[in-house]
C-alpha cells in the first residue's frame, strides 16, 4: 500500500456528468482509491492516465493494474477552494447538473479517516459558500457528521450494486460490506439526511428477482433518485476482474455479450421498478456505445436528463 499527499492546483473542475444528471463540477480529495473495486473505470480515465510518469515516480509500478493499492491524498482541497470560491463570478449550472458539486467522481471521499477529514472540511467550505452538494461513497464514516449532512444543500449516496455480502466481497473486496452500507443509510434515513442510491454497477448474474428484492430495500430508507447501470467492460477492469478470479467477467467480454447482458438488465431493472412502484426514482445511466443495439431514441432519453431530485434553486 502507497499512501501519502499530493500538491494541487484547483480543485474545482467541471464536469461532463451531467450527461448522468449528476452534476456540472468534480472535487476529488485524492488520487488513488482504497477501496479498489475490480470494475472500476477510474484507472483508465484521464485523471490516471495523464499521470503515469508522476505515479511512477511516487513507487506505483503500474497505476492501472495497482489500482487500490496507491492513494495520494489532496490536504489542501479545502483551503484552494475556498480562495477560489471568494473569486468566482460565473457558475455553470445546466439543466441536468443543476449546478451540483460532485464528491468525488475518481476516489472515495470517506474511505479512511484521513479522506474523511479533507471531506469534512471541504463541506464546510461549500455550505459556506451555498453550493449544492451531492455526496457519492462506499466508505462509511460520513455517518459521524450527521451533524453537517443534514443539510439541505447536501445529498448523500450510497454506492450498493446489491446487498449481497458473499457476492460483493469478491468483486469491492477492500470496500464496507453491503450490509453495513445499507445500515448506514438507515441511519442517514432516520437523522433526516437527503438521499440517493447509485445501485451500480451491477454484476451480469443479477436476475429480476434480485432487482426486486434490493428495490424494496432501498425504498425503505426513501431515496429521491436511484441511479443504476452495471458492469461495463471497460479499459483495464476486465483484466483487474479476470485476475480476481471473477469468471462472469468472461461473459461481458465481447461488445455483443455485453450490450446483451447490458439490455436484459435495463428491462429486468424497469420491471422490477414497476413492480416495486419506483419507477419515477428510477435513473438509467446508458452506455452511449449501447447505440446500435438499442434505438438512439432509448439512450437519448435518459442522456442529459435532468433527475426528478429538487434542489432550492429548481
Ligand atoms: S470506491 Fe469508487 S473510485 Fe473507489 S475503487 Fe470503488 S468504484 Fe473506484
Amino acid at each position: 500500500m502507497i499512501t501519502g499527499t499530493e500538491k494541487i492546483i484547483n480543485p474545482l473542475q467541471k464536469s461532463a456528468l451531467n450527461k448522468k444528471g449528476l452534476c456540472d463540477y468534480v472535487i476529488n480529495i485524492a488520487s488513488g482509491c482504497l477501496h479498489g473495486c475490480t470494475f472500476c473505470y477510474v484507472p483508465s480515465t484521464p485523471s490516471i492516465r495523464t499521470q503515469q510518469k508522476k505515479l511512477h515516480q511516487k513507487g506505483v509500478e503500474n497505476p492501472q493494474l495497482d489500482w487500490g493499492k496507491y492513494l495520494f491524498m489532496r490536504e489542501e482541497v479545502p483551503g484552494k477552494l475556498d480562495q477560489i470560491l471568494k473569486r468566482k463570478r460565473k457558475w455553470e449550472e445546466t439543466p441536468s447538473g443543476k449546478g451540483v458539486i460532485l464528491l468525488c467522481s475518481g476516489t472515495d471521499p470517506y474511505q479512511n479517516k484521513k479522506t474523511a477529514e479533507i471531506t469534512r472540511k471541504t463541506l464546510e467550505v461549500l455550505i459556506e459558500h451555498k453550493k449544492k452538494v451531492r455526496i457519492l461513497t462506499r466508505g462509511l464514516l460520513w455517518q459521524n457528521d450527521l451533524d453537517i449532512l443534514t443539510h439541505p444543500n447536501i445529498s448523500l449516496g450510497m454506492s450498493i450494486p446489491c446487498i449481497d455480502d458473499e457476492l460483493l466481497k469478491r468483486i469491492e473486496p477492500q470496500a464496507p460490506l453491503s450490509s453495513d452500507r445499507y445500515k448506514a443509510l438507515q441511519k442517514g434515513y432516520e437523522a433526516k439526511c437527503r438521499l440517493y442510491v447509485a445501485m451500480a454497477p451491477t454484476p451480469p448474474m443479477m436476475t429480476l428477482e434480485n432487482f426486486k428484492f434490493n428495490l424494496e430495500q432501498f425504498m425503505k430508507i426513501n431515496p429521491e433518485v436511484i441511479f443504476w447501470e452495471p458492469i461495463n467492460a471497460r479499459g483495464t477492469n476486465g483484466k483487474r476482474m479476470l485476475s480476481a478470479g471473477l469468471e462472469f467477467a468472461k461473459s461481458i467480454m465481447s461488445r455483443q455479450s455485453w450490450a446483451d447482458t447490458f439490455i436484459q438488465q435495463w428491462n429486468d431493472i424497469e420491471i422490477a421498478a414497476q413492480q416495486v412502484g419506483c419507477v419515477d426514482k428510477l435513473h438509467i445511466w446508458p452506455d452511449p456505445s449501447l447505440k446500435g443495439f438499442v434505438s438512439k431514441e432509448k439512450i437519448d432519453n435518459w442522456l442529459y436528463r435532468p433527475t426528478i431530485e429538487k434542489w432550492n434553486s429548481n
